[in-house]
């Protein structure tokens, strides 16, 4: 095999490595590398790379991660929705402190399957908790016709559903905003494809 004329001598493929890492590489020089890497153990361990090199910005890794981010996107909003739904169930029940807890977290996930556009999640909480009490509330006039007079049926159907959406928002609202400085100081969002392993020490 180092009979080959595409073969390059360890200390070139090593020296090459960093430019290649950088992206800085020809396509020549980052082929040969590839070359040489493939049959020399030595330089692979030296490199710590596998036999196949991954060029500085491939467009499969983007795809992979769009392809991470849209799963993790309809992930957090299922637990996001889901979270707010039991909440709505539970509105009016002996359980319903647990609220206080359930919100926030159904915000946190919303906020961070979001990202950028996290202010949809207690938007959505908002919207969510608004139309279910009024359908609940439309429910119980039309099942008890009567019970209430013309001022108490209109608050009732209009402004509680208001008031519980307000609260139930703020609750997911500051779930969302711990959520997001929690991100945001620990930088967990991966931002790009991995740096190649370098030989040791060299920059
Ligand atoms: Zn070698």
């Amino acid at each position: 095999m180092s009979g080959e004329r595409t073969d390059i001598p360890c200390q070139v493929c090593l020296d090459l490595w960093p430019l290649v890492c950088d992206g800085v590489a020809s396509e020549e020089s980052r082929h040969l590398v590839e070359a040489h890497l493939a049959h020399c153990p030595s330089c692979r361990t030296e490199t710590g790379e596998a036999p196949s090199l991954a060029p500085p910005a491939p467009p499969d890794d983007g795809r992979v991660l769009a392809a991470l981010r849209r799963r993790l996107l309809a992930g957090g909003l299922l637990l996001a929705g889901l979270g707010c739904l039991v909440g709505l169930a539970i509105t009016y029940s002996a359980n319903m402190f647990y609220n206080l807890i359930l919100l926030p977290l159904a915000g946190a996930a919303g906020a961070l399957a979001l990202g950028r556009r996290w202010p949809w999640a207690p938007l959505g909480c908002f919207g969510l908790t608004y139309l279910w009490l009024f359908l609940r509330a439309g429910w119980e006039l039309l099942v008890h016709p009567g019970s209430m007079g013309w001022g108490e049926g209109l608050s009732f159907l209009l402004l509680s559903p208001l008031l519980m959406a307000l609260i139930y928002s703020l609750l997911a609202l500051a779930g969302a905003v711990i959520a997001r400085l929690l991100a945001f100081v620990f930088r967990r969002e991966p931002d790009g494809p991995a740096r190649p392993h370098r030989p040791g020490g060299a920059t």
